[in-house]
């Protein structure tokens, strides 16, 4: 059986703004359905890190906030705390961080809170059953809303691959200690021909495990590492790789097993909206974007995350690279996602079909 996936092209036709297509497209995704007269709607975003512009503009969060409200439903924003140094580790820096960004009551009509509280502990854990972990803990505030609305900006990671509506709910919505198991498996190593000795990663990393040894070499403690995998993207130098203690894929399981405790219990109470649009090879951790690596392509909406997922990887496949930036000389039909950061990121899409959040097999539907 397959699912609807529905998509606004960047190019339209009839002329209309974007921002009321995604408006529409919410509807065609069947918005009503999901939401019930006076529901607690949770709005799944990305305030984005100060420095950074990949994220989803307010002016798109305003809308869906008010289609969230003409659907009778209360909506929120939320997003839960990080486990690396940042502008986000805490509530009070993180609202700071989200108002900087652009995301206020002022401008968004939606009041913002915080899924895992003022220091990344409250949470709840939740059954799931899976090949990592039984349970794992949720940002509160996550579990308790009675649906959600997931907006998700499409781009590459250094750890996982991709970074689509799976890493968004799964990674995004894990307290803090949960982004902790989740990073468990990753090691970084350091090639000592290729390093410079410039600090920088010594500087980014959130634990202060890297330091410049005597040969003037980047070393890197394993007994402080907690395998965020910062500084391999930190390292303008591409000399730190990535290496697993397991496997590639663990990472991606255990971010689908958060994402499962995420959607336990909202079985038609979520929708999907998934931006393919500035798909910068980093994460919206960072502080920059990169330069995109394929054209803007459009929006996306569905209410199977795995559906939505596999689309919007394909869109990315299916576009040429754009030159200068990571994604020049890469034609239609190249994996882009795993060219770029090295890991085969598709491994999260494949096991979340596995653990029956949805179905790989889509009909995308045009719509403007
Ligand atoms: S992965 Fe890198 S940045 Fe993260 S804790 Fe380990 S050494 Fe530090
Ligand atoms: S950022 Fe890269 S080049 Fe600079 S010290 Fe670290 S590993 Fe070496």
């Amino acid at each position: 059986m397959s699912a609807t996936v529905f998509f606004a092209p960047m190019r339209s036709q009839m002329k209309r703004s974007m921002v009321t297509r995604t408006g529409s497209l919410l509807g065609r995704a069947g918005l009503a359905g999901a939401v019930a007269e006076n529901d607690l709607v949770a709005v799944k975003l990305h305030f984005g890190e100060t420095g950074n512009t990949g994220f989803v503009h307010p002016i798109y969060i305003r809308e869906i906030v008010k289609r969230i409200r003409a659907a009778n439903g209360k909506p929120f924003l939320t997003d839960a705390n990080t486990l690396y140094r940042g502008e986000r580790a805490n509530a009070v820096d993180h609202l700071a961080c989200a108002i900087h960004n652009g995301f206020s009551y002022a401008t968004v009509e939606a009041p913002l809170v915080i899924a895992d509280g003022l220091d990344g502990r409250d949470a709840v854990e939740v059954p799931v059953g899976g090949r990592h972990f039984q349970s794992v803990r949720i940002g509160a505030a996550a579990v308790h809303a009675d649906a959600m609305v997931v907006v998700t900006h499409v781009k590459g990671h250094e750890a996982a691959g991709f970074g689509g509506a799976l890493k968004n709910v799964g990674m995004g919505l894990g307290c803090r200690s949960a982004k902790q198991r989740m990073h468990a498996d990753f090691r970084p190593e350091v090639t000592a021909e290729t390093c410079t000795a410039c600090g920088r990663c010594v500087k980014w990393c959130p634990v202060s495990a890297i330091s410049i040894g005597p040969d003037r070499v980047a070393e890197v403690d394993y007994a402080i590492c907690y395998g965020c995998g910062e500084c391999v993207a930190a390292c303008p130098y591409g000399a730190i790789a990535t290496q697993w203690k397991t496997d590639a894929n663990a990472l991606q399981e255990k971010i689908v097993e958060h994402a499962a405790g995420v959607l336990t219990g909202k079985e038609g109470k979520v929708v999907y909206l998934s931006f393919v649009t500035a798909v910068s090879p980093d994460c919206d951790c960072w502080s920059f974007s990169d330069a995109p690596i394929v054209p803007d392509i459009g929006v996306l909406a569905s209410t199977d995350i795995v559906a939505i997922e596999q689309a919007a990887y394909d869109l990315v496949v299916q576009a040429v690279g754009l030159p200068g930036s990571l994604g020049e000389g890469m034609g239609a039909g190249s994996d882009k996602f795993s060219a770029i950061t090295g890991v085969d990121g598709t491994r999260a899409i494949a096991y979340a079909e596995e653990m029956g959040l949805g179905t790989r097999t889509y009909e995308l539907v045009t719509v403007d």
